[in-house]
């Protein structure tokens, strides 16, 4: 969707002088973008009606850079249509109990993780998971694994396949043991079928949760609307988490399920890691739609995960032009840290584009971490002093080849610009560096 898009608003933003025709094409090639990302016709249809009519109403063509302004309507309407404004959970019960749907495969079990998680480090609960998908052994085993990974606490009962009785019985502990949020994972199947959703409505009845929430893994397109609908009559549900929002970017999901059943998305999952989790912003989620990159996101992330002295310390060095090879080192520690690189490259305005076909992966940094160890400390801090011969001798020394140094010092380079921008003006020096 956002290389169609793009393409689409290209047309405007490339021009300084917009006319009717190609307001009236673009508006063409933005509703095929959205229906090939199957956004309902209806939705898609009404969707370029309003933007046509706001361009018309606010005068578009007649204003100084008219390009700017149709892409502005468009994200506003985007957003709108996805939810205006980010919504919380509903944490008022004791303990206050939040029930997972959605079908098998959909990230529920890992979500549960995240959500737990996330409560715990992020709000300050004390949450309990519950494993309630009683079909498969390997479910409940699993939840465990996640629980020990995140540190909570898991109740299960292998030998009951009740899972209305395993539901209260996990509230009760919760109770007991003084834990403030209960997390209960359900087993889905492939497809929507009557008896999962009567286990689910049983579940649902039976325990009465704080908020009801809808797994859907957002790569499955106009399938997923059909499903958030099921689930949606049987359910009512609160809210919807869109799951496997790495990797290519489909914004259709998220702009068709929100209209179709009317529920906030509360969540997106961007990876199979436990800190993958975000909370949905619909003005992000529009800015990545339009090829944009969700660059606040990625602000946000990195300067939570970077420790907060590390950060004025690189700030100062930054400032200083003293940005040298340790520094970078230590980025990459950071990087590493903060989860999966694709997820966060996919973030960067158009390196989701050049990332295609190009396989990515942690072990990447090892050849990158190989060179920087052969230099000298100076080396590592005065890149500049790196002629022809120091660079034969760093290559030597790692293994690598000369052409490889090269390239890391280029990528440094690059690094050093960007993070000088990063710190200078937030995100929007940023964008504008990168295209957006
Ligand atoms: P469940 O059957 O609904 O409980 O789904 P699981 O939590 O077991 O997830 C199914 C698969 O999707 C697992 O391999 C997860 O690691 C993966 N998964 C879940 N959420 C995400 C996500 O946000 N991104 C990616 N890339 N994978 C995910
Ligand atoms: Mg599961």
């Amino acid at each position: 969707l956002s290389d169609k898009l793009d393409k689409a608003l290209h047309v405007l933003k490339g021009h300084g002088k917009i006319n009717e025709v190609n307001v009236a094409e673009t508006m063409k090639e933005v509703r095929r973008a959205l229906l090939d990302a199957d956004v309902n016709f209806k939705i898609a249809k009404d969707f370029t009606k309003r933007v046509r009519e706001k361009a018309i109403g606010q005068n578009v063509l007649t204003t100084l850079q008219p390009g700017q302004l149709m892409v502005k309507i468009v994200k506003d309407e985007l957003t709108e249509l996805m939810g205006g404004e980010a919504e919380g959970i509903n944490l008022g019960g004791s303990p206050s109990v939040i029930l997972m749907s959605g079908l098998q495969g959909s990230g529920k079990t890992t979500f549960s993780g995240k959500l737990a998680n996330f409560l715990k480090n992020k709000k300050g609960k004390k949450p309990l998971l519950v494993a309630c998908d009683v079909y498969r052994p390997a479910a409940i085993d699993q939840l465990h694994v996640v629980g020990d990974q995140i540190q909570v606490p898991v109740y299960s009962d292998r030998g009951n396949n009740d899972p209305v009785a395993i539901a209260k019985a996990g509230i009760a502990q919760a109770k007991a043991e003084g834990n403030n949020v209960v997390i209960i994972d359900t087993a889905g199947r492939l497809a929507v079928d009557e008896q999962m959703m009567d286990e689910i409505a049983n579940i649902h009845k039976a325990i009465k949760p704080e908020e009801t929430l809808f797994v859907v893994d957002s790569m499955t397109g106009q399938d997923a609307v059909n499903t958030a609908k099921a689930f949606n009559d049987i359910l009512n549900f609160d809210g919807v988490i869109l799951t496997k929002l790495d990797g290519d970017t489909r914004g259709g999901a998220a702009i068709s399920i929100k209209s179709v059943v009317n529920k906030p998305i509360k969540f997106i999952g961007t990876g199979e890691k436990m800190e993958a989790i975000d909370v949905f912003h619909p003005a992000r989620m529009a800015d990545r739609i339009l090829g944009m990159g969700d660059v606040v996101s990625l602000v946000e992330r990195a300067q939570e995960q970077f420790d907060e002295e590390e950060a004025r310390k690189l700030q100062r060095k930054i400032a200083k032009n003293k940005f040298g090879f340790d520094d970078f080192l230590n980025q990459i520690q950071q990087i590493k840290k903060m989860g999966n690189l694709k997820d966060l490259m996919g973030m960067i305005p158009g390196a989701g584009k050049a990332l295609k076909g190009l396989d990515i992966d942690d072990d990447a940094f090892k050849h990158v971490e190989a060179i920087i160890h052969s230099m000298t400390p100076d080396e590592r801090s005065t890149p500049s002093m790196l002629n022809a011969s120091r660079k034969k001798r760093i290559a030597k020394g790692s293994g690598r080849s000369v052409q490889e140094v090269n390239q890391l010092l280029k990528q440094f380079d690059q690094m050093s610009k960007m993070m000088k921008m990063m710190q200078g003006g937030g995100g929007r020096k940023m964008m504008q560096m990168m295209g957006g």
